[in-house]
């Protein structure tokens, strides 16, 4: 990972975050939201704190949060999770992603994953020894070929890698996608690892997880995260639910990662995941609204738009205002517009990230006013 200077490659995330910085420019790279989440959440936090809950926590995670999470996944998809035995409390859904690839894989294993794919995803599978496989989501509306994806999956795949809503295309899978993963896993024995950070964050309709759907279950690890929803992405809270032995086997690796997590942040996060459904439905429509004001922008800026139904990304084409090159757009942004944005190629590997040039990711998860005068920077690319 070194590279030959002795210096190391940032992540596109750090790359833009520090452009931003430098240039003041509003910040729609790297995807973090600019206000707190709900109230009862941070000062559960506080109380956790108060109350002394400041030492090494049980590895599976804080009993409260393994509880919660169960009533989650039953209260909003009909689940039936054991608390004791299919949770697991990680460092984010990143390190759920870690333990579970580094547990369910071996040296030169195929992992297959949607491109273009969450820059983690490359970085783990390579740090497990495995092979990625990618399968191909289509400008403009990102969804997957079942053909592409037959190709894809063989008895060389242990691992399926599904983002549902997906970063960066803001695309949720539809039904019929999500029963050809669950015949492929089961056909193949492989695993389908969902990574659904963004479960709440839809607009056209409600989540499903594939681990409710018939069959899905005993092959799916199911990873989410407080971050997206919660507005604490810097608490680093995850989960994930799967079989009792699956958990297992994450857990020997994680136990190597990070031993345990944040104690006060645990029972934080279980008071959020118990929140009314009300203030779930807020925290969706109020981002749909963000996500409108942005898109306008796009729009009369002369981009075209790919409109998510999830997640906090949308995906611009930027070949109508002239650019063929979204990196070097994205590099000219701060002064063209007073924009950070990422390219999409930096979610892409070598082979295809032709295929994605010029497409161009913005963030929305950030305050009204703050959309509108990018909005209005962006007017002036017209
Ligand atoms: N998966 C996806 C698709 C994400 O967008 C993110 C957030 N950057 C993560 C995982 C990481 O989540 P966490 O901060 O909880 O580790
Ligand atoms: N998930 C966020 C994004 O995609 C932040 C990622 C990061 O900083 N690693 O922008």
């Amino acid at each position: 990972l070194l590279r030959a200077d002795g210096t190391t490659a940032p992540t596109i995330f750090a790359e833009m975050s520090a452009l931003a910085a430098r240039s003041g420019a509003i910040n729609l790279g790297q995807g973090f939201p600019d206000e707190d989440g709900p109230v009862e959440v941070l000062t559960a936090a506080h109380e956790a704190i108060a109350a002394g809950l400041n030492q090494y926590p049980p590895g599976r995670g804080v009993p409260d949060l393994l509880h919660a999470i169960a009533r989650h996944q039953h209260r909003f998809y009909g689940m039936a999770v054991d608390p004791e035995t299919e949770v697991l409390v990680t460092a984010g859904a990143t390190e759920a992603l870690a333990a579970s690839i580094l547990a369910l894989t071996e040296p030169g294993d195929e992992v297959v994953v949607f491109e273009p794919f969450y820059d983690a995803y490359a970085g783990l599978v390579a740090l497990a020894g495995a092979r990625l496989v990618p399968v191909p989501l289509r400008w403009p509306d990102f969804r997957p070929d079942p053909d592409d994806l037959r190709k894809a999956v063989g008895d060389r795949t242990r691992v399926i890698i599904i983002n549902d809503p997906h970063n960066p295309t803001g695309t949720t899978f539809d039904r019929e996608t999500r029963e050809l993963l669950i015949e492929l896993a089961h056909r193949h024995d492989a695993f389908l690892l969902t990574d659904e950070v963004y479960e709440h964050l839809t607009f056209e309709k409600p989540h499903t997880p594939i681990a409710s759907m018939p069959g899905g279950r005993e092959r799916t690890v199911t990873v989410s995260s407080g971050g997206k929803t919660f507005n604490t992405t810097g608490w680093k809270v995850g989960w994930l639910t799967a079989p009792p032995e699956v958990v297992t086997a994450i857990l020997t690796v994680k136990q190597f990662l990070t031993y345990v997590n944040a104690s006060p942040f645990q029972p934080a996060i279980a008071r959020g995941l118990d929140l009314g459904e009300e203030v779930f439905d807020g925290i969706a429509r109020e981002l749909e609204a963000r996500r409108d004001i942005l898109v306008g922008g796009l729009r009369t800026a002369g981009f075209d738009v790919s409109v998510p139904d999830g997640s906090y990304f949308v995906v611009a084409d930027a070949r109508p205002l002239g650019f063929a090159d979204a990196r070097e757009l994205c590099l000219a942004l701060p002064r063209l517009a007073g924009v950070v944005a990422v390219p999409v190629s930096a979610f892409v590997g070598e082979t295809n990230r032709s295929d994605y040039a010029s497409l161009v990711r913005f963030a929305f998860c950030k305050r009204r006013p703050v959309l509108d005068a990018a909005a209005s920077g962006l007017r002036r690319l017209a």
